[in-house]
């Protein structure tokens, strides 16, 4: 086990033979208090600047200057297409096809889309499943929507607690709980990874559990993207929504994603509808029927914002340089080497599972002792760390731009920080 000793040559040697080492030139780094570069562990919440964004952004500026309106077909990249610059790259990331991504809106907002269509409660199935951690956000979005139906969120929202005394939840908790819930069941809405506890799911099964009950499966990929290797096609999930900001550097408030298999494309699914989901061909004609682009599309709503589509387009090429299957193995190296470090600091217990295959980068934290007071610390030694109060800290070397040596130099701070 390499990762047993966590000692400052070590980390050099692994951060020597990184293939993906010379990327971390490629983002700005906010400074801490000696000037230096901070050590960044909350890419989970919001990602680095890429140095590409702001030329990317300014390109477009300088367009909108020269052009004024003729920018929709002559800018450099023709805004009326612009979304499409991101679908091959979003498709290779989250392993789905190019018709079935689409990158639009906020989560929040494509969270409400998707639940317009795939939460058609009728009958005995009325029922939604989620963890009882879930965002507040996505609790809200569907509490809404079985209110629009008429329903009682209290009496149709099930929730999924860990058992007592445990912080995640059990694998086989989540399938049976879909299998009790049978035929009452309409919707199951998990996360994935857990924003709180890192718990990443077994998306194939819990959609296959879900199926078999006849129910819909849909994915909050907020703290997956990015951060796994997804193949979202091949999970048979009926849809997914995330956001660009936090893995993939977007920026703040960056334009999130979403993902409807290409089985949906045909159906004629409830759909709330606007003018950028219509037939590409006859939009322009103005016609008064809506002809559906079809798929993932056929859910956007406006013409798109392009000033954070070419930031966003900036951070994918990146991901698009690395690889996220290489990511995610430097990654898995990368955290193992954190819980290591994690492991010789008193006064800590992790609550992520251990298993590297129930979860993605980030590792989250139950301080013993005043969490706020360490992590204030953290932060006058220069280290950036998320602290979900009272007692629970988040950190998340992102594998785009964290060293192994970053984690090493935190190891120091935490102890110096706790002795
Ligand atoms: C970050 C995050 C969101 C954010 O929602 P926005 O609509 O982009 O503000 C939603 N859900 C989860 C699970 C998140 O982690």
């Amino acid at each position: 086990m390499p990762f047993s000793l966590p000692d400052a040559a070590w980390a050099a040697s692994q951060d020597a033979a990184d293939a993906l080492a010379p990327l971390r030139a490629e983002f700005l780094f906010p400074p801490a208090d000696d000037g230096s570069d901070c050590l960044y562990f909350a890419g989970h919440s919001l990602g680095l600047q890429p140095r590409a964004s702001r030329d990317a952004v300014l390109a477009e500026l300088d367009d909108w200057a020269r052009l004024g309106v003729e920018g929709h077909f002559a800018a450099r990249n023709p805004w009326l297409p612009y979304h499409e610059l991101l679908t091959d790259a979003t498709a290779r990331l989250v392993g789905a096809k190019p018709s079935e991504v689409v990158v639009m809106n906020t989560l929040t907002v494509n969270l409400h889309l998707m639940l317009v269509s795939f939460y058609q409660p009728s009958g005995r199935r009325t029922k939604i499943l989620m963890e009882s951690g879930a965002f507040p956000s996505d609790r809200y979005a569907v509490a809404s929507q079985v209110k629009l139906h008429g329903l009682d969120p209290q009496q149709t929202i099930v929730q999924l607690a860990p058992r007592a005394g445990e912080a995640t939840l059990r694998h086989d908790d989540i399938l049976a709980a879909i299998a009790e819930l049978g035929d009452s069941l309409a919707l199951v809405l998990l996360g994935h990874v857990q924003y709180l506890t890192g718990q990443a799911f077994d998306l194939p099964a819990i959609t296959a559990a879900g199926h078999a009950v006849g129910a819909c499966v849909g994915f909050d990929l907020a703290h997956g993207v990015g951060n796994l290797a997804l193949a979202l096609h091949d999970s048979q999930a009926d849809f997914a929504v995330w956001c660009n900001y936090k893995y993939l550097n977007a920026g703040p408030g960056g334009l999130g994603g979403a993902f409807v298999h290409e089985r949906h494309h045909d159906a004629d699914l409830p759909r709330l509808n606007g003018w950028w989901g219509h037939d590409k061909a006859s939009r322009f004609e103005m016609p008064t029927d809506f002809q559906a682009i079809r798929g993932a599309e056929a859910w956007q709503l406006s013409n798109p914002p392009i000033l954070p589509l070419a930031a966003l387009r900036a951070s994918m090429a990146l991901f698009e340089r690395a690889g996220i299957q290489a990511l995610r193995q430097k990654s898995v190296r990368l955290t193992a080497y954190l819980e290591t470090v994690l492991a010789a600091v008193p006064g800590l217990t992790q609550l992520t599972p251990r298993d590297p295959t129930a979860r993605g980068a980030m590792l989250t934290v139950r301080v013993h002792g005043d969490a706020g007071a360490l992590v204030a610390k953290l932060h006058a030694g220069g280290a950036r760390i998320d602290l979900r109060a009272p007692d629970v800290i988040r950190i998340a070397p992102a594998p785009l731009y964290t060293r192994f040596a970053d984690v090493h130099r935190l190891g120091h701070l935490l102890l110096a920080a706790t002795y």
